[in-house]
């Protein structure tokens, strides 16, 4: 369960940020989750509360909004949407190198919190 950690982190960030704004509860928290997660929406749920559970944060709704994988190439810095299915031999579809960056699709992130 390697997810565990990830969701562990999401969930101590949501912790401190709402402590640091006076939060009594935390009604949902959105999330970017890069597409090259293989953690469904579902287990992602699951984890957090599992983790908030019997905190403030307990109950608190995940709205998780997915990122495309986009990939940049050394060669030409051409950026380019990437397929996660089809990502075996993934090659820039201008000059075909394949000396490639990640500029997202990788990401956790808080994106937004609604507390009370
Ligand atoms: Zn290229």
């Amino acid at each position: 369960m390697h997810e565990l950690p990830i969701v562990k982190g999401i969930f101590d960030l949501c912790v401190k940020h709402a402590t640091a704004n006076n939060a009594k509860k935390v009604i949902s928290v959105t999330l970017k989750v890069g597409e090259l997660s293989d953690l469904q929406d579902q287990w992602i749920q699951r984890y957090f509360d599992y983790l908030s559970k019997g905190t403030f944060v307990e109950g608190a709704k995940l709205v998780i909004e997915r990122v495309p994988l986009v990939m940049r190439c050394k060669l030409c810095s051409e950026s380019f949407h990437v397929n996660v299915q089809e990502r075996r031999q993934i090659e820039c579809p201008l000059c075909r190198g394949t000396k490639l960056a990640y500029v997202s699709g990788r990401e956790y992130r808080v994106e937004k919190m609604e507390i009370v």
